[in-house]
């Protein structure tokens, strides 16, 4: 795509500025291509600071960790976790050279871009305390900023051309690219009901799905008529929120044996209580089977956090702060941001179908609160804060940013995720 003919988009309502407190630059082995670990690695980091000496910072990555990666070595992390070119909550490398010295990953971060059919699509990482905290610019006010970053991106990853060819509301049910942008406008305006509990929204965007596979089945599922009827139908239906009962944490008795397995299992995977190894927390359809095998269809759901774990009915104790202003934009702004780049179903997430997506999607705003209401608990109180939802935001940005769904995983994904009673008992659970 050529600069001239390039449409690109930027989500309204996200602002970036780096907010320099450092919280980026930790908890991961930074990857560096091999122009970086050259650049950098010439340099004698412990002539310009004694911290520096005696310390073997970089190391190779090891072959399955630079498979399908343009990166061939990593710096390694500190002692505290933190990588160790943070210096008073500043980058050294930044302040010793320029911001172009840095590793290509660090001069990209928070950016992301997603090509599909109708151009790219920018948004930004919630692993940023800046993101968060929606601080500083507008990023439609941000757009030349943006197209240089994305030039960035196309030299790190040169052969990133996402296939949207396959794009399904449900298996054997194809839909066109026009057709999925108008289906997206619809999911964007449920989850926009700033009135609603996110419950709620997710639930008419989930039965809004579902009245366009109805239409589909009816016929009609290659022709504009069917979606836009559909689209119609389920606005009519859903109108003022009506259609769905409030059902903010009303209670655990509902979920069924592999409910509790499913959110067991994908809590597992995206907050993890110990750091995992490359690939160690792809979702594995055979890990699933065994845990299944090995717990029993019986077992109870337990919240884990390092050294502590938590059942449902203790978190439905926790109350949940989802009405607070701060909370409601960070949780919209998230959902709203992943929507947008549509980095949730097809090209953008392993190949899963519209409906798998954003159902995934749902069950993830859920295992956002019950890990939230964990750090609550374990902080000895009885009601989510801010600050719980931030770390369980930015956890699972980050486990999100290292998953990938293979073939088989997306088959298992689609088998247990295509439920709209399933969405509905979870998001009624938490
Ligand atoms: S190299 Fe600089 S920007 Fe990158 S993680 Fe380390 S301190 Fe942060």
């Amino acid at each position: 795509m050529s600069e001239a003919t390039l449409e690109f988009h930027i989500p309204e309502g996200i602002n970036y500025e780096c907010t320099g407190c450092g919280k980026c630059c930790g908890g991961w082995a930074v990857p560096m291509t091999d122009e970086d670990y050259g650049r950098i690695s010439e340099v004698d980091w412990a002539a310009r600071s004694p911290k520096f000496t005696g310390k073997n910072l970089f190391r190779p990555l090891k072959g399955y960790e630079k498979k399908g990666t343009p990166y061939t070595h990593a710096i390694k992390e500190g002692d505290d976790g933190r990588c160790p070119f943070l210096v008073d909550n500043l980058c050294f490398i930044h302040s010793q050279f320029q911001s172009e010295t840095k590793p290509s990953i660090c001069q990209l971060f928070p950016y992301c871009f997603n090509e599909t059919p109708s151009g790219v699509y920018a948004t930004v990482s919630f692993v940023s305390m800046g993101v968060v905290h929606n601080s500083g610019k507008a990023l439609a006010e941000q757009r030349d900023y943006l197209l240089k970053k994305f030039k960035d991106f196309q030299a790190l990853f040169p052969d990133h051309h996402p296939n949207w060819t396959k794009l399904e509301l449900t298996g054997g049910k194809p839909i066109s690219w026009d057709q999925y942008l108008g289906i997206e406008q619809e999911i964007i305006t449920c989850l926009q009901k700033h009135n609603l509990p996110m419950e709620n929204r997710f639930q008419q965007a989930s039965k809004y799905l579902l009245s366009c596979l109805k239409n589909a089945d009816g016929g009609q599922a290659n022709g504009a008529g069917g979606v836009a009827a559909a689209a119609s139908s389920a606005a009519s239906e859903t109108a003022g929120g009506s259609a769905v009962p409030s059902s903010a944490g009303s209670g655990t008795a509902q979920l069924k044996p592999l409910d509790n397995h499913l959110l067991m299992m994908l809590h597992s995977m995206y907050f993890p209580t110990k750091i995992l190894a490359p690939g160690e927390g792809n979702f594995n359809v055979m890990r699933f089977i065994k845990q299944i095998m090995f717990k029993g269809m019986s077992a109870r759901l337990r919240i884990a956090l390092p050294g502590q774990s938590y059942t449902l009915d203790e978190l439905a104790k926790v109350e949940w702060c989802g009405a607070e202003a701060d909370v409601e934009d960070l949780i919209y702004r998230y959902f709203f941001s992943r929507i947008f780049a549509k980095l949730y179903f097809g090209a953008g997430f392993g190949q899963l179908t519209l409906i798998t997506g954003f159902h995934h999607l749902a069950l993830l705003y859920a295992l956002v609160k019950l890990q939230s209401k964990a750090l609550a608990l374990s902080r000895s109180v009885n009601k989510v804060s801010y600050i719980d939802v931030v770390a369980a935001v930015r956890q699972l940005e980050k486990r999100l940013g290292e998953t990938s769904v293979d073939g088989y995983a997306a088959a298992a994904l689609e088998l247990l995720m295509f439920s709209p009673s399933r969405v509905e008992r979870v998001l009624s659970s938490v």
